[in-house]
């Protein structure tokens, strides 16, 4: 069976596109109650961007917190929230900030026309009803949030996302100059979630020409923001992470992403840096990309944290092992269909005894 991928169907990219976000969304203002949500991440309060938002009197600027990544619990609260400011629905919720505030975004737009907890709708193709207008700004780029058919969930059972057609943005304001003051840490971590999805989808089984095209220029983009530290690298780094995303919608992560996910499960490690540190433990299986991880990080000057699992209870290693092999697509992208002889409880263990 071939994939129907489902592509945000609006894009508009360029430095100071943001003043154009009042423009695109007047178009969903089709009476006069109309009224927007603005999901933008807290960092922002204060800031110049808040200045910036085109809010309309009757609009609700919606602050999310992002310190730790979106879970059920949150989306169902900021979606009550929502409910509860007027009558009639939005007609349309804008996100603004980075993969979490996106994924907040698109959560919320979901669970604003779908009944219940949203932990209902963990999983593939659950959600029932079409979403409200939604629209992506990113503020952080490398996760491909803005591309992607899901919107990843902390659940009290699983971590897993909303996947489904209706989850896709309906519009993505790609706008450099948002990108320009990310701290320098923030800024690898996140941009190397892009690297990463690069290398596991040009090396998995999946391979095909549609995520090889896609893959091998962000690819190419990564290393002129990374290595080369090119002028344009804002810009560059905001088309990796959107290609990055749409070669892994058409193939899929591998290793690292299946064992960051553990880690993150027990530990709380947020994305990018999870990823980051789970990479520079699997030579084994990406020996050219994590050499050319590590040079990089070493160019920027990062030091991951080291010894993250040795004093966990022989429960919470179980439950990581748990989490990290329960994801079979990605292993198979990474190991092919012999995945399981290869990677082992065992060795799951052991790559996790590294980080
Ligand atoms: P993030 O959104 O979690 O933000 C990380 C930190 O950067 C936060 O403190 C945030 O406030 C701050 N920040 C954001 N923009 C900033 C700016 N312009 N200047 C200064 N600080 C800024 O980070 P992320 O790496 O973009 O996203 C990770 C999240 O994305 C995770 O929740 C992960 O699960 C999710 N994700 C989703 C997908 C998807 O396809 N839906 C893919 C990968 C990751
Ligand atoms: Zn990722």
């Amino acid at each position: 069976m071939f994939k129907n991928f489902k592509l945000v169907p609006n894009v508009i990219f360029g430095r100071g596109c943001f003043s154009q976000l009042d423009e695109i969304i007047e178009k969903q203002r089709t009476n006069t109650d109309a009224w927007a949500v603005f999901v933008t991440d807290d960092i922002f309060q204060g800031k110049n961007l808040e200045k910036r938002i085109p809010l309309h009197d009757n609009d609700l600027l919606l602050w999310v917190n992002v310190d730790d990544e979106p879970k059920t619990s949150y989306v169902d609260q900021l979606t009550r929230k929502v409910k509860e400011y007027r009558t009639r629905l939005p007609c349309a919720v804008i996100g603004i900030g980075g993969g979490s505030s996106m994924d907040l975004a698109k959560a919320i737009s979901l669970m604003l026309t779908n009944e219940g907890s949203s932990t209902l709708y963990q999983g593939w193709d659950l959600i029932k009803n079409p979403a409200i207008y939604h629209a992506a700004v990113p503020t952080l780029s490398g996760t491909g949030a803005e591309v992607s058919r899901t919107t990843v969930l902390t659940g009290p059972e699983k971590k897993l996302g909303l996947n489904s057609d209706y989850t896709v943005f309906d519009q993505v304001v790609l706008d450099p100059e948002l990108i320009a003051d990310v701290p320098k840490d923030q800024h690898f971590y996140t941009g190397m979630d892009c690297y990463i999805h690069c290398i596991e989808s040009l090396q998995g089984t999946y391979f095909n020409e549609f995520s090889k095209s896609y893959g091998e220029k962000s690819l190419e983009l990564c290393r002129q923001v990374f290595v080369d530290n090119h002028p344009d690298k804002d810009d560059k780094l905001m088309m990796a992470s959107f290609f990055g995303g749409m070669s892994i919608a058409y193939s899929q992560v591998g290793a690292c992403h299946a064992l960051s996910y553990g880690l993150s499960y027990i530990l709380g490690t947020h994305h990018g840096i999870g990823c980051c540190i789970t990479f520079d433990a699997l030579e084994e299986y990406y020996p050219e990309g994590v050499r050319e991880f590590r040079t990089i990080r070493e160019k920027v000057g990062i030091d991951l944290p080291r010894n993250l699992t040795s004093n966990l209870s022989e429960t919470q290693m179980e439950t990581m092992i748990n989490v990290a092999l329960g994801l079979d697509p990605l292993w198979e992208n990474c190991l092919g269909k012999d995945w399981k002889s290869i990677m082992t409880r065992d060795k799951a263990r052991s790559l996790f005894l590294k980080m």
